[in-house]
């Protein structure tokens, strides 16, 4: 197999050729067929999450076929095309997990941070934590980055609360698909962009935004909910201000700039912040079996070859791209 790897955080990936991996009890081995580059990657390869083992290979937006089952694996079935996304296994018996929060087990395994992920030829999987593709486009590169960006933006989106008027800061991988999702929902969508990125705002307003405008920018009306997926502390305060009374500002990324302090007022009011943490396999069954197809989401994609990592993390670290980065093998 081929793969980039992270051998030394704040380095670049190094491309290598290794044997094919074997999947053991209970794991499948896929051929990649694409795997979409997430903000979480960057902040793998830059070190910014707490010291996982290394080497690794990155990457969670996987979509691929299955060409081998491990022993005492019957599903997924050979040759079918499976996603597998950041939560790449848990422990099944720790509080969260007996309580339907598997997102936050006690010891869980992220694919492309404590596992192997999918900057590869190949990726061996646990068979109980790949996602089920049925209903998903029929284009692996279009498909990638409903994995995360999608998914866990899914999460974000349920936690949100039905509020109308939904805010979105950083109008990335995430966001491009969640205006999809909110417009199909009814809701109107209110884009914050880095301020002066004006290719960015109309990226937002042909996906559906009603409005889009800097983060320093206050929207027309106050909003009833936001998501914040910009890993900038100091748009915390700025989401709450903007929401209403009763508001919710959700925090979506896995790593966050400091929050600067701010007056109680702005909080007050039952104004409430919440974070959301990787996913469950129920999401991903809710968000690829009945939301996907019904509300049309189409990914606006940049693909690079698997050998072009770095300079699609780089190209993601500059803003330089709309939409998602996809690697094909
Ligand atoms: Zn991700
Ligand atoms: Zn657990």
């Amino acid at each position: 197999m081929r793969a980039m790897v992270l051998r030394q955080t704040g380095r670049p990936l190094v491309e290598e050729t290794r044997p094919d991996p074997e999947p053991g009890p209970g794991e499948v081995r896929l051929r990649v067929e694409a795997c979409g580059v997430c903000r979480t990657d960057l902040h793998v390869v830059d070190g910014e999450l707490p010291p996982a083992p290394l080497p690794i290979i990155p990457g969670h937006e996987v979509v691929g076929i299955v060409e081998r089952q491990g022993p005492g694996v019957t599903a997924p079935a050979l040759g079918a095309r499976v996603g597998v996304p950041w939560l790449g296994g848990t422990c099944g018996h720790c509080a969260y997990c007996r309580s339907g929060r598997e997102n936050l087990c006690d010891s869980p395994e992220f694919t492309g941070y404590t596992r192997d992920g999918g900057f590869a030829s190949h990726i061996v999987a646990r068979a109980a934590f790949c996602v089920d593709l049925a209903h998903a486009p029929d284009e692996a590169v279009a498909t990638a980055p409903l994995l995360c960006a999608g998914l866990i933006g899914w999460r974000c989106l349920c936690r949100a609360g039905d509020g109308r008027r939904l805010g979105l800061y950083g109008f990335g991988a995430a966001a491009h698909i969640l205006a999809q999702v909110a417009r199909w929902q009814g809701r109107e969508v209110y884009a914050f962009t880095r301020d002066g990125d004006a290719s960015g705002q109309a990226f937002a307003r042909s996906l559906g935004a009603c409005w889009a405008g800097g983060s320093g920018d206050a929207p027309p009306e106050p909003l009833d909910a936001s998501i914040l997926f910009a890993p900038v502390g100091a748009l915390v305060p700025a989401a709450l201000r903007a929401v209403r009374k009763g508001g919710r500002v959700v925090c979506g990324g896995i790593h966050m700039s400091d929050i600067p302090s701010f007056p109680y007022a702005w909080l007050w009011e039952e104004r409430e912040l919440v974070s959301v943490a990787n996913l469950t396999r129920d999401d991903a069954r809710g968000f690829f079996g009945e939301v996907v197809a019904a509300a049309g989401v189409r990914t606006t994609t940049t693909a690079y070859p698997l050998a072009e990592a770095n300079t699609a993390l780089d190209d993601l670290r500059h803003g330089r791209l709309h939409g998602a980065a996809v690697l094909v093998p």
